[in-house]
């Protein structure tokens, strides 16, 4: 399994070596799957799922939260499966400290929304306006990280990805669906079917990428 995840990696890099290899891969999200997938490496199934992008040419690719940190040494998805797993035995518990962060630099959160969890993020005795509050901003890492909006991210990937080689499209519309699916971790139904229609009308597949 080892070899086998070794091999995939670098296939998708720029070196042909692992010690180089795997120096070009940085942490992008990671997410809980409720559908069984599995990982570069054969594993299978895995359910926490990190996404990886290659900082040299771009490339993104998904593996097994274990496999990312033994062999990447990226324990980025480690924070964000402990908060995800408190969180989803209690919503009203607070996710860490980097994990906000990782939010901020998602542009996940409003400014408002950033200050006032790091106000409370170890308080206890919130009043009910604040713990509304605080369970909204949980709800919406738990959103994030969700496999629904997930595959909903990679098929807006996918028709951009598309897009690139094909720059008579105008990607305005996909890139608000992007925004809105970054702000609210999820599609509405509407925006959903205006998206499979795309990829259907176009014929757009994962093979063509
Ligand atoms: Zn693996």
């Amino acid at each position: 399994m080892e070899y086998k995840l070794i091999s995939e990696i670098i296939d998708r890099s720029e070196s042909n070596n692992w010690t180089d290899a795997k120096f070009e891969w940085d942490f992008d999200y990671a997410y809980y799957s409720e559908e069984l997938e599995s990982c570069l490496c054969g594993h299978y199934p895995i359910k926490n799922i990190c996404v990886i992008k290659n900082k040299m040419n771009g490339t993104i690719t998904e593996v097994g939260n274990c496999c990312v940190n033994k062999f990447l040494n990226i324990d980025d998805g480690n924070k964000i499966f402990t908060s995800i797993k408190r969180l989803k035995e209690d919503i009203s518990k607070s996710m860490s400290a980097e994990v906000l962060e990782f939010m901020k630099d998602k542009k996940l959160l409003s400014d408002f929304e950033y200050g006032f969890y790091q106000d409370i993020i170890r308080k206890r005795n919130l009043s009910e306006k604040q713990l509304n509050i605080k369970e909204r901003i949980n709800q919406k890492l738990l959103d994030f990280t969700s496999y629904e909006s997930n595959s909903n991210f990679t098929r807006i990937n996918l028709v951009l990805k598309w897009a690139e080689q094909n720059d008579w499209f105008d990607t305005s519309f996909i890139h608000s669906l992007k925004k809105s699916c970054e702000k609210k971790g999820k599609l509405t139904t509407k925006q959903e079917e205006a998206l499979e229609n795309i990829i259907k009308k176009l014929k757009i597949s994962k093979e063509d990428g």
